[in-house]
């Protein structure tokens, strides 16, 4: 009686036969798969006591259900779920004899890989790493030359320990839209699905998106088959609108994207004279090159962040100037009044500065629409990675990063680019500590008037700290909140092509939409909400000691007097610089000076070279600008995190100002 089933796949002239002949020896049988009159080969061979039976797959290159052979090999590896599957893969040609081993990974089947005609790699002289492969995928990798029966035997110990371990269903991450429709397709096919089916529900949902007729059969068995099935062809339908192209070819490529890079990092292939070198591996040996691969992409970071502020920043000045001249127009109509103050300076202020961030927005989104659609971004990341992964983030974080240094409401945008929740999240939430350019005047002011001689340092250290700062947070974050959640290696190379434009376009619309909408009403309320706070009680005058924004200044003013500036004039530019970060400077003017002019002869007045250090410490590090707290809200969906991110950076920036004031006063 047999007592373990498995079953050998594999492609075409891998081995299969071979390595089926050398387990088995005489003992085999030669039949017919039911119904159809494909040959089904069996044999069984004993190891330790035990009599494991062998079934022959068609040798198929993938599971799809375009030819019989794989249809019988799913349609047996679904029904029958072996308690083994090895499959055979011809090592000399790993690109595509892979494509079925992601196949059966994605099915969750209890994978042994035998990478076969390991003579032909060796002759070749590539190095490959087992052992990284395996780690990889997390399933067995064995080594062997079947024809000489080289390895067969470490083939049969792993099969038999290999038998009690159920694998985690493998999962390839096929980006925002895709990973929305299958969460939607699973939960249904979880509500449905009784225990005559074995196979994982997401790969039934990839499969349905996949348009493959036989599992859309014996998904229509199950009670609502009929819905889900008919569900299942709306997404795609909807996905192939979004994507711009097939869903089924989408899916196939970034499977293919996987492997190409799964094989560069697992095997090192010395150029052979023989060998024929594709244009995109011409293309990827520059841009993966180990010592040219960062150096070209801060290059293409630095281009695009030229385009974003250099061509947005003016442009953003237009919307800006249009927004002040009509609210100008707007106070000179209806006369000075607290109404008309309200229109002008609260809802035109107020719109006037969401809409100030959509030329970058949409330059961005032009730029990384690009390099994501051409296939260099999956590169970026790909250069990146061991060194972000080392601080717990992802390759593609790096990206954000640097744009923050620009502005944070476009670089928290591109966290979209993320695949991840974790590296999303953890992304996003450092963000704020990369000095933005409009803290920029407040250093220029501060450091220029205290620190003439040392104005470059000064600045610097603090673009510096803001990086330590976001390093450490991450590290912090990751601990505290994603315990043990390692984002996984990246792999996807997906392969070069030309952008194209309708993709890019739809793209950056879309995106730009989403920050009105969403980001947008955040900022608008809290605009208003600020203005509220300067103009009550009626009468006042704007932003004055007396109004309410000038109370909750002398309220919080001592707290800032550890800090070295604990007058209610900094605390109130500092509330406005919640509004936006430029602010602060010309409240201080206004507050200080009576405009801004005269102010850096006010400024020692007020503040000592060390109280200035701590006050750009602060500016530095606390909360976020009101645009920056509405994009963590629309794009984490969360108030707990956007919470985080506030309560956190309004600790570390006041920390960081009082350790960093009293500590100059123990040593001044
Ligand atoms: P199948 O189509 O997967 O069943 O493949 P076969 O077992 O028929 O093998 C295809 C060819 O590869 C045959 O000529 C085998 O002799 C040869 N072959 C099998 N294993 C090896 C190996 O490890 N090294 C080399 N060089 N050739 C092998
Ligand atoms: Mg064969």
């Amino acid at each position: 009686m047999a007592e373990i089933t498995i079953c050998l796949g594999g492609n075409p002239n891998a081995g299969k036969t071979t390595v089926f002949n050398k387990l088995t020896g005489a003992h085999q049988k030669v039949g017919n798969w039911p119904g159809v009159t494909v040959e089904k080969k069996e044999g069984e061979y004993a190891y330790l006591g035990k009599t494991i039976r062998v079934v022959d797959l068609p040798g198929t290159y993938s599971l799809t259900s375009y030819s019989l052979d794989e249809r019988i090999a799913s349609d047996f590896l679904v029904k029958e779920h072996p308690d083994v599957t090895v499959v055979i893969v011809d090592a000399s040609n790993l690109e595509s004899n892979f494509y079925l081993v992601i196949e059966l990974l994605e099915l969750g089947a209890n994978l042994v890989i035998d990478l076969n005609m390991m003579d032909v790699v060796r002759h070749k002289k590539w190095q490959l790493d087992v052992e990284k492969l395996s780690k990889t995928l997390g399933v067995p990798v064995i080594p062997t030359v079947a024809k000489k029966a080289e390895g067969l035997e470490a083939l049969r110990q792993t099969i038999m320990s290999a038998r009690d371990h159920q694998p985690e269903p493998f999962k390839i991450n096929y980006g925002l839209e895709v990973e929305e429709a299958l969460g939607e397709l699973t939960d249904l096919i979880k509500r449905s699905k009784d225990s005559s089916l074995y196979a994982p529900n997401r790969w039934l949902a990839l499969k349905l998106l996949e348009n493959n007729t036989q599992i859309k059969e014996w998904v229509r068995t199950l009670p609502k088959g009929e819905q889900i099935v008919s569900k299942s062809e709306d997404l795609a339908t909807a996905l192939n609108d979004h994507l711009g192209r097939d869903v089924e070819a989408f899916v196939i490529e970034k499977r293919f994207g996987f492997i190409s890079g799964l094989v560069k990092k697992c095997c090192r292939k010395p150029l052979g004279v023989e060998e024929r070198i594709s244009i995109s591996d011409k293309i990827d040996q520059l841009v993966l090159n180990r010592w040219l691969g960062i150096p070209i992409f801060l290059v293409f970071m630095w281009f695009t962040f030229k385009l974003v502020f250099d061509l947005g920043n003016p442009l953003a000045d237009y919307i800006d100037g249009g927004f002040s001249w009509l609210g100008g127009q707007t106070t000179a109509l209806l006369g000075k009044s607290w109404f008309s103050s309200l229109l002008s300076e609260g809802i035109i202020g107020g719109v006037g500065s969401v809409l100030v961030f959509l030329p970058n927005i949409l330059i961005l989104f032009l730029m990384i629409g690009i390099l994501e659609d051409c296939g260099y971004m999956s590169r970026a990341a790909f250069v990146m990675d061991r060194f972000m992964q080392r601080l717990g983030l992802h390759g593609k974080s790096s990206i954000p990063m640097i744009l923050g240094f620009g502005c944070n409401i476009p670089a928290i945008m591109a966290c979209r680019t993320l695949e991840f929740p974790k590296d999303r999240i953890l992304t996003t939430l450092i963000n704020p500590f990369m000095s933005c350019s409009a803290r920029l005047p407040i250093y220029i002011l501060f450091a220029g008037t205290f620190f003439p001689r040392q104005t470059g340092a000064v600045i610097f250290s603090l673009y510096l700290m803001g990086i330590v700062v976001a390093i450490m947070t991450a590290l912090l974050f990751n601990k505290l909140f994603f315990k043990g959640e390692s984002s996984p290696l990246i792999m996807e190379l997906p392969p070069y092509r030309l952008p194209t434009v309708k993709n890019i376009v739809m793209h950056m619309w879309h995106r730009a939409s989403v920050f009105i909408k969403n980001a947008g009403t955040i900022i608008l309320a809290g605009v208003i909400i600020i203005w509220l706070l300067a103009s009550m009680p009626v009468g006042v005058e704007y932003a004055s000691e007396q109004s309410w924004i000038g109370q909750i200044g002398k309220l919080f003013a001592p707290l800032f007097v550890p800090a070295g500036f604990g007058f209610w004039q900094a605390a109130v530019a500092l509330m406005f610089g919640i509004v936006a970060k430029e602010v602060v400077v010309g409240t201080l003017g206004t507050l200080l000076a009576g405009s801004e002019k005269g102010l850096s002869e006010v400024l020692p007045q007020f503040f000592n070279g060390l109280a200035a250090l701590s006050f750009m410490v602060m500016s530095l590090l606390y909360i976020p600008c009101i645009a920056t707290i509405g994009v963590i809200r629309s794009e984490t969906n969360s108030w707990k995190w956007t919470g985080l991110a506030v309560g956190w950076s309004l600790l570390v920036g006041w920390l960081s100002a009082v350790v960093l004031y009293q500590l100059g006063q123990l040593f001044a």
